[in-house]
């Protein structure tokens, strides 16, 4: 595949990067996906923004204007031949010459770009919708998750505790036992058709597919939806549990630490809900 690095497309196996890189010595950086069906793009502005505050929260210089970044991806994606890819765009503080924990005065940011296969669209359709398992876990990341940063251990180990459990996510709750998010995504719950899911702070990614749901179901304005906190017993009495990214759109889990939700079957708002979506995403 052909990839972006530092102003210059080139193959894969020509991008390097020096191990002084302090994205590679310290995860200190930023990055974005945005996916694309066919070539069209969903969220592309609120991804840039998102990356853009994150560099703003971590001092690093804003490398590419939103237009630069807009050329970059579309040129990419041809590049890489259209069709169904999710494009990963990563910012780091760039290469030192040592290796110190204070931000060097004066470095170039390393920009890296890829696109990698993604499964096609997901579609609001019950017979075809891909479910999930999930496990709970304490959630044992920092305290800056609200920052797309590319250290992502903490998410990684969380992650794996759904692997090793047979399960695809695995779903946060904070010391006061109230729901966060999951490894990789947000979360929805529903209970007596009312969705809910949990305010922004420095506890949750301000998920982009969180954002874009949110505003379709107020404007449609048919479903009720609060952005609340939420006990994790709500999460295991609930009748639907959600999962949102830019990947998954919304994913119905249907089974929790090994029970089912509601009646482990499909509920009837996730329905609603991916269908607003489908018919919406690409005006964000
Ligand atoms: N939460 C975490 C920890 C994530 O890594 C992601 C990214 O996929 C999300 C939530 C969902 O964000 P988005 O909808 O912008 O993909």
């Amino acid at each position: 595949s052909t990839v972006y690095l530092n102003g210059e497309f080139m193959p894969m196996t020509e991008a390097k990067i020096s191990p002084m890189d302090r994205g590679f010595l310290f995860g200190d950086g930023i990055y974005e996906v945005v996916p694309s069906y066919s070539g069209k793009l969903v969220g592309f502005e609120p991804h840039i923004r998102r990356m853009q505050d994150g560099l703003t929260a971590l001092e690093i210089e804003q490398p590419l204007t939103l237009e630069q970044w807009r050329t970059l991806t579309e040129t990419l994606l041809e590049k890489n031949g259209g069709g169904d890819l999710g494009v990963y765009m990563h910012v780091s503080r760039g290469a030192d010459i040592k290796r110190a924990h204070g931000y060097p005065a004066s470095v170039k940011p390393t920009v890296f770009a890829f696109t990698f296969e993604i499964p096609s669209e997901p579609v609001a359709d019950l017979d075809k919708v891909k479910t999930y398992k999930a496990v709970t876990e304490q959630d044992l990341r920092w305290q800056r998750c609200n920052i797309k940063s590319t250290a992502l251990l903490g998410n990684v180990m969380h992650y794996q505790a759904s692997q090793r459990s047979g399960a695809g996510e695995t779903i946060l709750f904070n010391r006061h036992n109230e729901l966060t998010e999951a490894a990789s995504c947000n979360v929805f719950v529903v209970k007596n058709g009312v969705i809910a899911t949990p305010p922004l702070d420095h506890q949750i990614l301000p998920g982009i597919t969180r954002h874009i749901l949110l505003d379709v179901l107020r404007q449609d304005g048919s479903l009720p939806v609060e952005e609340r906190t939420i006990d994790m017993d709500e999460v295991k009495n609930a009748d639907e549990i959600w999962l949102t990214s830019s990947s998954k759109e919304i994913a119905p889990v249907v089974e929790l630490d090994g029970k089912p939700v509601g009646n482990g079957k499909v509920g009837s708002v996730w329905l609603a809900a991916q269908r607003l979506f489908s018919e919406c995403k690409y005006n964000y």
